[in-house]
């Protein structure tokens, strides 16, 4: 394949590739031509990714553990697109959330994506390399949901910093953004969404009156990383049916 969509001669990270959106989205950047590494943490899931698709090669760490992370991510470099995908699912009422639960999201979901994408970048710097970073974040961020106080200002803390990672990086050739996808039916989001009382509401506030397909978010999120969105840089795109208009 070539033009804006190709990723030929490119090396990418995608992290959280061991299900869900990031397992698809590691997919879809072989077929584009990248050569992919899927970062997990549960290896039996890297192993069939590996089967599924040999020419993808895994790293199983803990994205919790800072310099685990680090060791392993600095051994992979260099790496022109990174996908900071990995995510928790965590529903609970404001009252009831646990410091154990904020510590954890607050890992995964904030400090990994500024450990890992340090590591990609300065390495990026050093050789004087291009790349294209995609963190993907949720409509979590931008609206109040019920039972969302954790996991919402997670991501609201990924937004803010998608914008100042590109306030830096983008005269450095660095280009950021995030995707805000509303609920997309994977493992994660079926625990919390399947309830006919909790789908319908939701449901009915987006105006497309669907949920999210992977593949959905997987479109929003190899347009981010490829030149056909060159000059689209520190912004947070909803992939949500309409859901943040209303
Ligand atoms: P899944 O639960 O299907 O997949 C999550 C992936 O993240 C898994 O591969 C899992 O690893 C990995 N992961 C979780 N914790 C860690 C960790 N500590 N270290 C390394 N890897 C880890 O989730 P989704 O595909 O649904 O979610 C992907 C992203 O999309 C998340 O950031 C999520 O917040 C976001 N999102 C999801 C929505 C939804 O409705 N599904 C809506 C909006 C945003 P492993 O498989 O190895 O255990």
């Amino acid at each position: 394949m070539s033009g804006p969509y190709s990723f030929a001669g490119k090396r990418a990270l995608v992290t959280g590739a061991g299900a869900g959106i990031g397992r698809a989205t590691a997919k879809r950047l072989v077929e584009l031509g990248a050569e992919v590494v899927a970062l997990s943490k549960t290896d039996a899931n890297l192993k069939t990714l590996q089967e599924e698709c040999p020419k993808i090669q895994t790293v199983c760490v803990d994205l919790a553990d800072w310099d685990a992370t680090r060791t392993a991510v600095e051994k992979l470099t260099p790496f022109h697109l990174l996908v900071n995908n990995a995510g928790i699912g965590h529903v609970a009422s404001f009252l009831e959330a646990k410091q154990e639960d904020m510590d954890k999201l607050f890992s995964v979901h904030v400090k990994a994506v500024m450990n890992v994408s340090q590591v990609v970048v300065s390495d990026l710097l050093a050789r004087g390399l291009k790349g294209t970073i995609v963190n993907v974040s949720s409509q979590a961020a931008k609206r109040a949901l019920l039972h969302h106080s954790v996991y919402g200002c997670t991501k609201a803390a990924v937004d803010m910093l998608t914008q100042v990672m590109a306030l830096e990086l983008g005269s450095k050739g660095i280009r950021v953004n995030s995707v805000c996808p509303t609920v997309v039916m994977t493992d994660m989001a079926r625990r919390f969404w399947s309830p006919p009382e909790r789908a319908e509401p939701m449901l009915a506030r987006i105006p497309q009156k669907r949920f999210a397909e992977v593949e959905d978010v997987v479109r929003a999120i190899t347009y981010l990383l490829s030149d056909a969105s060159d000059m689209v840089h520190g912004h947070a795109l909803p992939v949500d049916g309409g859901f943040l208009i209303t």
